[in-house]
């Protein structure tokens, strides 16, 4: 089996990547922390929000100007070898709720979750490929929550239908997960505890009346 993560490590460590273009999409602040802090030194990269999946638009301001906050402040402390730029996606979430419809109680990591992650890998290659990007990839994978191997397939396949190259991730590995947490304690990030869909939304907050009641 190929071990992504390594193969990610070997290609930030070869010269002739240096200053590649990038199109990372991200999914939310946290999760680019650790992402962007890992791949700045090797990538000249733009970073997508494109994220429909967010249902209530209060909640997707929120996690976008949290994403522009970031970008800012590591922009301003030079840790990035080329500025990060940041690029706005269209934002209209009844795209998201049309394309799961008839899978809205699925649970999360159900097939749900495959649709919402095509629509967003769909869009960022389509993004990448009339950008002219030598690569793209998603945030996505540093989620424990998510499936790496899923996500590499669906990235791959819309690479290969937009004309531009995937950039496989595991970005979870090596403590990535944990460095993020850290990251975002350090920047004061805003942490949500649900994935982004009223559904996951629903799912949280019964989880939690659960937890509740077995404690009382
Ligand atoms: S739980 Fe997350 S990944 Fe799954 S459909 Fe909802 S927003 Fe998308």
């Amino acid at each position: 089996m190929i071990n992504v993560s390594k193969q990610m490590d070997e290609l930030l460590n070869t010269a002739s990547e240096k200053g590649k273009t990038l199109l990372l999409h991200s999914c939310c602040a946290p999760c680019s922390s650790y992402v962007l802090t890992y791949i700045c030194s090797t990538y000249r990269v733009t970073v997508l929000y494109f994220n429909p999946n967010i249902t209530e638009a209060a909640e997707y301001e929120k996690r976008a100007a949290e994403e522009k906050r970031f970008i800012d402040e590591i922009n301003a402390k030079g840790i990035p070898a080329f500025p990060i730029r940041y690029l706005d996606g269209r934002y209209d979430s009844k795209e998201f709720l049309d394309a799961v419809k008839g899978y809205e109680s699925c649970p999360e990591r159900g097939e749900r979750c495959a649709i919402c992650f095509r629509l967003r890998l769909s869009e960022s290659a389509r993004v990448a490929a009339e950008g002219k990007y030598d690569y793209f990839a998603t945030t996505l994978t540093l989620s424990p929550l998510k499936d790496a191997a899923l996500l590499n397939r669906i990235g791959e396949e819309e690479g290969i239908r937009f004309g531009v190259k995937y950039l496989p991730s595991d970005f979870k590995k090596k403590g990535g997960y944990l460095k993020s947490i850290e990251l975002s304690k350090e920047y004061g990030l805003y942490r949500q505890d649900f994935c982004g869909c009223v559904f996951s939304r629903a799912e949280r907050e019964r989880l939690k009346a659960g937890q509740r009641s077995n404690t009382e």
